[in-house]
C-alpha cells in the first residue's frame, strides 16, 4: 500500500532522544473505543461525539465500593449529580447501588425522576430556595445545611410540617489543604459549626442525621481526608454526649483525584496521583480509630464524581485545519473547543490520533473552532502531522465537560455510550437549532 504523504519539516533536534525519565509517549493510535472503531462511530454519529463506556463506569463504581468497602462495614456512595448527570450515567450508577447527591433543584427533580427514593437523596448546595427546601422535605431527602439563614429558612419550612426534615450539617475544616474551602458550610474551628448544631437540635423541629465536609476538588493528599476523618469523627461523639444525638452517618465528600494530568504538571498523572485505596485506608483508619464502640460506628457516604466518570469518557474530534502562526509554530483547529472541553482549562488531556503515523512529530498549538481567543485546547502538545479530517479521540473527559459545557456558537453534539456487549446508545442526541430557538420569542413589531 502505497504510504501517505507527509510534508517534511524542520526539527531543532535537543540533547538526546530520550526524556528525563525514560522515552517520550509516543503518538501511540487509539483506532477502537471498547471496541468499536473511532471510524465506525464517526461515520454514525458525527464528529465531535462523546463517549461513554458503560463497562469503565461500572468498574470504577466497583473499584471505589471495593477499596472502601473492604476497609469498613457500612459505606454508602452518593452519585454527585453536576460531574454528568447524563440519566444514563446516574442511571448506570444507581443500578451500581448509588444514592445521588445533588445541589440545586434541579438536579433534586432529575434523580427523582431517576427513580432515586427521596430518602437517598443528599441535598448539597449553598443555594438552595425556599421551594426547592419544601420540595427536598416533601420526599425526605436529606437536606445539608450550609449557612445560617438556610437553617431559619427550614425552620420555617419545617414549623408547617408533620414529621421533622432530616438534615445534616455541612462543615468546613482545616485539613491542611489551601486555600481552605471555607465558603461552603459552617467552619468548625471557629466554633460556628458546633453552634450551628446547638440550634438545630434545640428547634425540635428538624431531625439531625449526619455530619458533611468536601473539602475540595482533584486533592492529592490522602492524608487531608485523615484529618478530616478524625474531626468529624470529633465532633459527631460529640454530638453524642452533649446534644444526645446520635449521628448516623459521616459523609466525607468526594474531591478524590482521576488521572488526568494537571496543566504544568511536571509528571504525568498516571505515575503521580495517588489511588483510590490510600484515600480510603485514610478514611477508614480515621474513623476506626475515632473511639466509636464498634456497634456503633456510623455509615460511611462518600460523594466522588470526578475519579467515578473521568477515566469512561472519551471525545472524539476532527481536525478542520492547520495553519503556522507568525512565529512559526505549527496550529491545528479541531471541531471542538472549550465549549465542549471546559477541563481543558486546568488538564492537558491525553489525546491520541486515530491512525498509524510515522514517529515524526512537532510541537502544536491545539485551537477549537470558537472565535474566541480564549478557545485553546492546548498551547503545546507533540502531534503527527495531523491532516483535515483526521480524527483524534481526547481520553478521560467524563467528568464536568458534559454539566459545563456550552452551546456558544455551536450546537452540542451527540453523546453516545458503548454497553457492556459493545451496543452503542445515543444517549444524548445532537442539538438542533429548533431545540435552540424553541423557548425564544420574537414580539410582533419586529415580525414580517
Ligand atoms: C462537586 C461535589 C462533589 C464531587 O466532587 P469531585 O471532586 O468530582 O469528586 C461531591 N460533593 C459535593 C458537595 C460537591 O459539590
Amino acid at each position: 500500500m502505497k504510504q501517505p504523504y507527509e510534508r517534511p519539516t524542520l526539527r531543532k533536534l535537543t540533547a538526546g532522544a530520550l526524556h528525563k525519565f525514560g522515552p517520550r509517549a509516543g503518538a501511540a493510535p487509539t483506532a477502537a473505543l471498547d471496541g468499536v472503531a473511532v471510524a465506525e462511530l464517526v461515520a454514525r454519529f458525527g464528529s465531535p461525539l462523546f463517549v461513554l463506556s458503560e463497562r469503565q463506569l461500572r468498574r470504577s463504581y466497583q473499584a471505589a465500593v471495593r477499596a472502601f468497602g473492604t476497609r469498613y462495614p457500612a459505606v454508602q456512595l452518593a452519585w454527585s449529580y453536576k460531574t454528568n448527570y447524563l440519566n444514563a450515567v446516574c442511571r448506570t450508577f444507581h443500578q451500581e447501588g448509588a444514592w445521588a447527591e445533588v445541589v440545586s433543584g434541579m438536579e433534586l427533580e432529575k434523580a427523582l425522576l431517576n427513580g432515586v427514593p427521596g430518602p437517598h437523596i443528599l441535598f448539597n448546595g449553598p443555594g438552595k430556595r425556599r421551594t426547592d427546601l419544601e420540595q427536598a422535605c416533601a420526599v425526605d431527602a436529606v437536606i445539608h445545611l450550609d449557612n445560617a439563614d438556610e437553617l431559619h429558612l427550614l425552620l420555617d419550612v419545617a414549623a408547617g410540617r408533620a414529621t421533622r426534615p432530616r438534615v445534616a450539617l455541612r462543615v468546613n475544616l482545616d485539613a491542611g489543604i489551601y486555600p481552605q474551602w471555607d465558603r461552603f458550610g459552617f467552619n468548625l474551628e471557629n466554633g460556628e459549626a458546633w453552634q450551628a448544631l446547638g440550634r438545630v437540635v434545640a428547634s425540635g423541629r428538624l431531625a439531625l442525621v449526619g455530619l458533611h465536609c468536601h473539602i475540595g476538588t482533584y486533592v492529592l493528599q490522602p492524608k487531608a481526608y485523615g484529618v478530616a476523618a478524625t474531626k468529624l469523627a470529633a465532633l459527631a461523639r460529640r454530638c453524642g454526649r452533649e446534644l444526645h444525638t446520635a449521628i448516623q452517618y459521616l459523609d466525607l465528600g468526594g474531591g478524590f483525584p482521576s488521572t488526568n494530568t494537571l496543566k504544568g504538571a511536571y509528571l504525568p498523572a498516571a505515575d503521580t496521583v495517588p489511588p483510590l485505596d490510600e484515600y480510603a485506608e485514610a478514611i477508614t483508619g480515621a474513623l476506626l480509630g475515632a473511639g466509636f464502640p464498634a456497634d456503633e460506628l456510623p455509615l460511611l457516604v462518600l460523594e466522588a464524581g470526578r475519579a467515578l466518570v473521568d477515566d469512561a469518557g472519551s471525545l472524539i474530534g476532527s481536525v478542520l485545519a492547520n495553519k503556522r502562526l507568525a512565529d512559526g509554530r505549527r496550529a491545528t483547529i479541531l471541531d471542538f473547543g472549550v465549549n465542549l472541553l471546559f477541563t481543558s482549562f486546568w488538564y492537558d488531556h491525553h489525546i491520541s490520533p486515530t491512525r498509524e503515523f510515522s514517529d515524526q512529530t512537532e510541537p502544536t498549538v491545539l485551537y477549537g473552532p470558537l472565535c474566541m481567543n480564549i478557545d485553546q485546547l492546548r498551547n503545546s502538545i507533540a502531534l503527527p502531522l495531523l491532516a483535515p479530517g483526521d480524527t483524534v479521540v481526547v481520553h478521560k473527559v467524563g467528568a464536568y465537560n458534559m454539566s459545563q459545557w456550552q452551546q456558544f456558537i455551536n450546537l452540542r453534539p451527540n453523546v453516545v455510550m458503548i454497553d457492556e456487549a459493545g451496543a452503542v446508545h445515543i444517549i444524548r442526541a445532537a442539538e438542533t437549532l429548533d431545540y435552540l430557538q424553541q423557548l425564544e420569542r420574537v414580539p410582533a413589531h419586529l415580525l414580517p
